[in-house]
Formats: C-alpha cells, sequence, structure tokens
C-alpha cells in the first residue's frame, strides 16, 4: 500500500481522497478475477482505487462495475492503441476529448489526423488502407496545376468523382471529373479551349509484357506520362520506358498522323504487329502494340513528322 500514509491518492493526475472503510473479502475476490488488486476505497463509498496487474497502474472504478462487469484498464487499452497503431505504420497521438470512437494520430507523412480508432484496427490488419486528406488535396491541386488549372473545391453537386476548378487563363470556373483532368479530357466552358485543339503528341513507349516480352506501343495523347500511368498499364508494374515524344500543334494533328502511322505500318510490317492475345490484361490497350525490333523504323517516321512540323513552324 504504497499510497496508506497519505490520505489522498493520485489517478490520472487527479488526487482523489483517501475513504477510511473496509475493502470487503467479496470486492477484493472480484477484483482477483478481474485481474486487479484493490489499493484504497476512494473519492466517495462507492470507488475503487485498482492497480492493474499487466501494467501495475491505478484507475479508479466504481464499485458497482467491479462486481458486475470487466473494469477496463485505460493504461492497458491505450498502449493497446498504441501497439496498434504502430503495426498500423502510423503513431498513436492521444484520445478524441469528443468521442471514445476516435483518436488523433501522426500519418507516416507527419500530418495529424482524427480517424475512428476501428478504422486503425482494419489498417493494422492489412484489410483497408490509409490516406492522408492533406496531402491528397496537394496531389489534386498539383494535378490541376499541370495543366492550367486551379482546384476549387468539392464539387458543388456533391459528385465524389468530381471538382470544382478554375481555368487559370480565363478565369471560369466549371465541374470536372478528377480522371479526366488527369488526362486532361475536358473543355473548358468559358474560353472554349478543348482538348482536342489544344497541343497534343505522339509518344512511344517501350513495355516488359509480363511473359518477358518487350514490345512497342505508339499511340497519341494530351500528356504521354499520364497516359502512361492512368491509361495504359493494367498492371502497374510493368516495365516501361519513355522512348520518344513528339509535340503536334493540336490533338486534331495528333490523330490524324498517328492513323497514318499505324496504317502504314500495319501494310509494311504486318509480322510486327502484336497480338492482342499476347498482352491481354497487361496492356489496357487492345491494339497498335509492335514488336521491339519495328523501333528503328517508327523512330525514323517520328523524325520526318517532327521535321515536318518544324517547317511548318518555320
Ligand atoms: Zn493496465
Ligand atoms: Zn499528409
Ligand atoms: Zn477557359
Amino acid at each position: 500500500m504504497p499510497h496508506a500514509h497519505d490520505n489522498s491518492i493520485i489517478i490520472a493526475g487527479e488526487a482523489l481522497p483517501i475513504i477510511d472503510m473496509p475493502i470487503h473479502a467479496r470486492w477484493r475476490d472480484a477484483a482477483d478475477r478481474r485481474g486487479f488488486d484493490i489499493t484504497a476505497r476512494v473519492a466517495d463509498r462507492y470507488a475503487l482505487a485498482l492497480t492493474c496487474r499487466l501494467c501495475g497502474e491505478l484507475s479508479r472504478t466504481r464499485l458497482f462495475v467491479l462486481m458486475n462487469h470487466q473494469p477496463r484498464c485505460s493504461y492497458c487499452i491505450e498502449a493497446a492503441r498504441r501497439q496498434e497503431a504502430e503495426n498500423a505504420g502510423i503513431a498513436f497521438l492521444r484520445r478524441d476529448s469528443d468521442s471514445t470512437v476516435y483518436a488523433w494520430y501522426r500519418l507516416p507523412c507527419g500530418h495529424e489526423a482524427r480517424r475512428q480508432i476501428g478504422l486503425i484496427t482494419r489498417v493494422a490488419a492489412g484489410e483497408t488502407g490509409l490516406r492522408c486528406a492533406t496531402c491528397h488535396e496537394a496531389v489534386e491541386a498539383a494535378e490541376a496545376q499541370a495543366v492550367g488549372w486551379e482546384l476549387v473545391g468539392p464539387d458543388p453537386g456533391g459528385d465524389t468523382n468530381y471538382r470544382e476548378y478554375r481555368h487559370v487563363s480565363c478565369g471560369h470556373r466549371q465541374r470536372i471529373a478528377r480522371g479526366n483532368v488527369k488526362t486532361q479530357r475536358f473543355d473548358c466552358g468559358g474560353c472554349g479551349v478543348t482538348w482536342v485543339s489544344a497541343p497534343s503528341f505522339i509518344y512511344l513507349f517501350r513495355v516488359l509484357l509480363p511473359n518477358g516480352m518487350r514490345v512497342l506501343k505508339l499511340g497519341f495523347s494530351k500528356n504521354p506520362r499520364s497516359r502512361l500511368q492512368h491509361q495504359l498499364l493494367g498492371d502497374r508494374d510493368l516495365a516501361c520506358h519513355v522512348l520518344r515524344v513528339v509535340a503536334m500543334p493540336s490533338g486534331h494533328d495528333a490523330i490524324r498522323t498517328e492513323k497514318k502511322l499505324h496504317a502504314s505500318l500495319r501494310r509494311r510490317f504486318p509480322e510486327a504487329v502484336i497480338d492482342a492475345k499476347d498482352f491481354a490484361g497487361a496492356l489496357t490497350v487492345v491494339t497498335e502494340v509492335y514488336a521491339e525490333w519495328l523501333e528503328a523504323e517508327i523512330q525514323q517516321l517520328l523524325d520526318g513528322i517532327e521535321d515536318d512540323s518544324d517547317d511548318e513552324g518555320g
């Protein structure tokens, strides 16, 4: 009884008066069964200071709770929360003052976030992931900035796939699907700039398929890297390499040029056209994939296209 000489006992930073009344044997039996020792009667006739046998810390419990339920040691609970957070790859900071269902955590990016404790349990079990809203918004803002728009906020219509954006060059605001912002496939309702008339690119990628085959993908895009990442790759782990990107004055030019290229390649090198069954599941396209040995030929054709557009420009 470390506190027997005092007339008070400190529990969770609070000094509680010790009540000098008997501690009955059946109370001690109940505490014993629940994994606690009764250290003192405190506060009023119906409260006890219990010492947790697991962690040795004191907690205050109503006599009624001890006799009828399993008292919970807040230190052990918090230790479990810390361990669970660690298993989820984050750090437990503190309990939430408004809700027992929530707690505050430090995410790997350094941001603090309030999350449901049950969610962290599922993250620790590998059932779901955890996303930082602050960082995620920064990513979306950067995506918009990269294509000349500004992220204003959530969709006024409430669709979670959409956001509200502002066209920096004309000031017009409109709602656009986030996926279309990433790939620039949208038109401005203010100044009339369309994704078809905006500059475009012919690209050539080399892709290593899961079956070990190396192939070439020739196509057009407003944003070749985005095309590579968001549309082309069914399997994100494919080894991919951007071999060449040729700027075209508009999407129309890019589409027309690309179609001519494919027609010419198919006619002259039919044996270089890769059968769709060879890349099914690996690439999200069904045509326009060529054998790697055709690279020099394609590069030469792209040289010609580049020269042509230089001539037109100068
Ligand atoms: Zn404990
Ligand atoms: Zn963050
Ligand atoms: Zn505009």
